[in-house]
């Protein structure tokens, strides 16, 4: 284990139980749909890619990116979008993917936004949700599994840009970041 992490709150085996229940849940779902898979980069794409490889279905993939904690561990709560989707929506069952479900804020400004070019609808999948820290109201579809409120790194999940290529998801050490 990374010297760095306190302890592994999702193992590598759980991540794989996980991805493969929410594909067969989105497969069963979204089938006969038009399914555009939209990852909120960078903090999605392991659970993307793992996920995708679950859905066997017809769809396309765009990302979408959003500002993010910046070096921080606590969100400034303005978002401001650094990166737009390139599909036209129309028609589409959108699959919003995002690593985890903090405050809503992030997810409430993606899918206000995307709602207004004319999709099908649009669908909610977060690996990790922290219920406890929830602070404006959005519904996720298909949740991997809750977390408590402390701050995680890995599998796609960063501090200051590192940390994303661990293969679970762990507690990130306090001194770490307090330094
Ligand atoms: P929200 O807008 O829901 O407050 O925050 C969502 C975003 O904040 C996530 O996409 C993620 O980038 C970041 N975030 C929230 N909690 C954590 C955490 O515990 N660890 C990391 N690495 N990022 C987090």
């Amino acid at each position: 284990m990374n010297t760095d992490i306190e302890k592994i709150i999702v193992t590598e085996n759980e991540l794989a139980q996980i991805t493969a229940r929410l594909g067969k849940q989105i497969t069963n779902d979204f089938a006969g749909k038009k399914l555009l898979i939209v990852g909120i980069l960078k903090g999605s794409i392991y659970f993307l890619t793992d996920l995708s490889r679950h859905i066997e279905l017809p769809c396309n993939i765009d990302f979408i990116q959003a500002s993010s904690y910046g070096g921080n561990t606590v969100s400034s709560g303005e978002i401001s979008i650094i990166k737009d989707i390139q599909s036209d929506l129309t028609g589409f069952d959108v699959l919003l993917v995002e690593d985890i479900l903090d405050t809503g804020r992030t997810l409430k400004h993606i899918y206000d936004m995307l709602s207004e070019r004319n999709p099908q609808s649009i669908s909610i999948a977060a690996l990790l949700d922290k219920p406890a820290r929830r602070e404006v109201k959005i519904h996720a579809d298909y949740i991997g599994i809750d977390v408590p409120d402390a701050f995680v790194v890995g599998y796609g999940l960063d501090y200051n840009q590192f940390y994303r290529n661990l293969p679970y998801i762990g507690i990130l050490k306090e001194e770490i970041y307090k330094k």
